[in-house]
């Protein structure tokens, strides 16, 4: 029965900051295989939202279910653990090691061979590692130091990174900003590959690349959501112009 339900599901999420409602009442419904594209303005709660389902900022009121699991009560790992990743604007990823070694270390440690004090490489990791590099375009790139990667290469290591906890709703932050235009198509196949079996949310500004990845979009406005749908119903929405065009 729990199949046809949202692998996320957000009600009536509101966080203040000092009496200010950052993210006011909100609901939001993800499906699995879902990329869901979150724009809006400057302010409008984007970032929140997103912190607020990785448990970085706590809420105000409202619940945020994933998979059943009530996530407003826990912390910040054990979120992690449930299987949500989330990546930054800014890559964080180790740039003195190697591609390889970066997704070697984001093997979740649970499911290491436990080798007394010693960490051991097991076929699994090593497996897995190829795996993931062959997915994030960097199979050939796998003994290459991480800062000789180019700026698109370090952000597609850092989701290959994310992959390895193999997580059942990955959310990211303007994933093709300063990316060339070939990379931002290999981001939207990536992304469109991705969301199989998963659910993806992203916050994104280049409206070309939304159109690319979205299955559906939300549009944000003061910590409400003021239109949803496909970008063709949410662009051609008079509210949503208004604020995008308006002042
Ligand atoms: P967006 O990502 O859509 O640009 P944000 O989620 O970053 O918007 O911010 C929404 C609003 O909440 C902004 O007015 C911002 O100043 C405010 N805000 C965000 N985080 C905090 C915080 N920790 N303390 C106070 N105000 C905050």
């Amino acid at each position: 029965i729990t199949s046809n339900r949202p692998v996320l599901a957000i009600e009536g999420l509101t966080v203040s900051f000092d009496g200010f409602k950052a993210v006011d009442n909100l609901n939001l419904y993800v499906d699995r295989n879902e990329v869901r594209v979150v724009i809006g303005p400057n302010g409008a709660g984007k970032t929140t939202v997103l912190d607020l389902i990785c448990g970085k900022t706590a809420a105000t009121s409202g619940s945020i279910r994933f998979n059943e699991i009530e996530l407003t009560k826990m912390r910040e790992h054990e979120i992690v653990r449930a299987g949500v990743g989330r990546k930054f604007q800014t890559p964080s990823i180790y740039e003195s090691l190697s591609v390889f070694e970066n997704l070697e270390m984001s093997f979740p440690r649970g499911r290491m061979v436990l080798g007394a004090l010693t960490f051991k490489r097991s076929p699994d990791v090593v497996e897995r590692v190829e795996k993931v590099a062959q997915e994030i375009f960097l199979a050939d790139l796998l003994h290459q130091q991480a800062d000789l990667l180019s700026h698109g290469q370090k952000q597609w290591l850092e989701i290959g990174m994310l992959l390895m906890q193999e997580p059942e709703l990955l959310m990211l932050d303007e994933p093709v900003a300063g990316m060339s235009v070939s990379e931002r198509e290999k981001t939207a196949e990536l992304l469109g590959r991705i969301s199989q079996g998963r659910s993806v949310v992203v916050i994104e500004h280049d409206m070309e690349f939304v159109k690319s990845i979205a299955h559906k979009v939300t549009v944000l406005h003061q910590g409400k959501i003021l239109a949803e749908g496909s970008m063709e119903s949410v662009q051609s929405n008079p509210k949503v112009i208004e604020v995008y065009l308006g002042h």
